[in-house]
């Protein structure tokens, strides 16, 4: 019986539609399904930033990087616990992928080049126009390629042969056949039992909990995947970002001119490192800590293009006359109020004083202006790791972007890119775009591959 399509790709985020703009170049028939009811799903959201080593951006900008140097960089920083060879696979095809985004139509200024995560080397490649642009471009190519989509269609089964291969998929009691199925569903920052479930660290935000992403990232993927042997991979990652739970707004980092304590009353990093591995040293300080700061220091806080929701003179007072900020006179009742070790607290706030006075942080080597803190009232303001950005738990894949079954072996006629991929990403989050720039590398890779497979079936 002839197939309906040589390919089916499941989602239209960077992933599906990088998977389905080169399976079509490939010369397969494409059909794409998108459970939304606009393409795009949290790409379109997205910064879009790529993460890649040995671009013509870089060149442009005189830096010298190659897949190797990256690779060591993103292994170390995981202290290798990530698939060496899926990672190895990204790194070596970043820069060509890039080029790739750029043919399409995506430009990467070199003015937007720049050092994302904690690597010295700048690898955060930024896009004109964003995530959204990126999703523009692909949907755009497309659409030109001729491959069709469908909107407002969530798949809810994959369809097997007696051999266990794939050969479709299902939408309630609708089925469509094909040669090879593309999951490329995202992550599930939606879907509250698979936090519960695959994501531990996250109940250290509790209810101050929210998901930065689209409505249908419900982990779909991974219980399409299991349907059929497929195997979850990369327990409890994704990237949470520090937050005082006032409301829902982004933003990424924390003012140089607070410090930060754990219940022992003791610094644990500088307030200012970047945002990648703030979450991980909270949750080491067992899931929170109490930004502290005094009455001039909170006065002084203007709103500025960085901080314009939580770190505000208004927005600090009207929270401490709610009672969400702790206010005291003194800093033993301060930190009596926060259950802080006081004594811990006191000489913390002496060492860090005389360290403002002398103009140099000697302890944590914060690069930043510090405010003293000595005139009362004294403030202590909650911080969680509460903003879910992306989940790195989901399907194992090998280099190939073929799914993996419990037995290691490729399950025929099953690939899968994006967000919905488990064993690629570490404790750590590599930094900017090392979630999109995979997306474009996998998906892209995705497609291909199962091209050929389809187009080789003889079915
Ligand atoms: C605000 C924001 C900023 C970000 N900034 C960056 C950044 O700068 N750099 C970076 O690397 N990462 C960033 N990320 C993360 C990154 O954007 C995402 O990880 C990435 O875009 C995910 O792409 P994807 O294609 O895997 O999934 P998505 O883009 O989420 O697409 C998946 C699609 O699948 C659809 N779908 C799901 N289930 C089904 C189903 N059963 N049937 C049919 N369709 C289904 C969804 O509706 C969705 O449209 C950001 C994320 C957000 C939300």
């Amino acid at each position: 019986m002839a197939r309906d399509y040589d390919i089916i790709v499941i989602g239209s985020g960077a992933a599906g539609l990088a998977a389905a703009v080169s399976a079509a170049d490939a010369g397969a028939s494409v059909l794409v399904v998108e459970g939304e009811k606009q393409v795009g799903g949290s790409s379109r959201l997205s910064g879009g930033h790529f993460y890649a080593a040995g671009t013509s951006v870089q060149k442009e900008a005189g830096v010298e990087d190659t897949a190797d140097a990256m690779f060591e960089h993103y292994m170390t920083l995981n202290q290798w616990l990530v698939d060496p060879a899926v990672v190895r696979r990204y790194c070596d095809l970043s820069a060509s992928t890039l080029e790739w985004a750029k043919e399409l139509g995506v430009k990467y200024p070199v003015e937007g080049l720049y050092r994302s995560g904690v690597g010295s080397v700048p690898r955060g490649h930024t896009p004109v126009g964003d995530g959204e642009e990126v999703v523009n471009v692909l949907e755009g190519h497309r659409s030109h390629n001729g491959v069709d989509l469908v909107l407002n269609s969530r798949v809810t089964g994959l369809v097997t042969n007696d051999e266990g291969r794939v050969t479709g998929i299902r939408i309630g009691e609708d089925e469509a056949s094909c040669g090879a199925v593309i999951i490329a569903t995202g992550g599930f920052g939606n879907n509250p039992e698979m936090i519960e479930k695959y994501l531990p660290q996250a109940s250290a935000g509790g209810d101050w909990n929210w998901y930065i992403g689209a409505d249908g990232a419900r982990g779909d993927g991974l219980t399409l995947g299991e349907s059929v042997g497929g195997v979850i991979d990369g327990h409890d990652r994704a990237l949470i970002l520090a937050s005082p739970g006032f409301s829902r707004d982004l933003e990424v980092l924390l003012p140089g001119w607070l410090v930060m304590l754990n219940e022992q009353g003791r610094r644990f990093c500088d307030e200012t490192a970047p945002y990648i591995v703030i979450a991980g040293l909270l949750n080491k300080q067992g899931g929170h800590a109490y930004a502290v700061f005094d009455e001039p220091t909170r006065v002084a806080a203007k709103r500025t293009p960085m901080f314009q929701a939580y770190w505000v003179n208004e927005v600090l007072e009207q929270k401490a006359d709610e009672g969400r900020i702790l206010r005291a006179d003194t800093l033993a009742e301060l930190a009596a109020m926060a259950g802080i070790n006081a004594e811990g607290m006191e000489g913390t706030i002496e060492r860090y004083n005389r360290d403002v006075d002398a103009g140099e942080d000697a302890a944590f080597l914060k690069q930043a202006e510090m405010s003293k803190i000595q005139t009362p009232p004294f403030y202590a303001v909650e911080i969680r790791p509460a903003m879910l950005c992306w989940t790195g738990t989901g399907l194992r894949i090998d280099a190939d972007t073929c799914v993996l079954s419990k037995a290691e072996r490729p399950i025929r006629g099953l690939y899968a890119a994006g967000e919905t991929v488990g064993n690629l990403h570490g404790d750590r989050y590599v930094g900017g775009g090392g979630s999109y720039g995979p997306c474009l590398v996998f998906g892209k890779l995705a497609g291909e591959n199962a091209a050929k497979y389809a187009q080789e079936l003889n079915d």
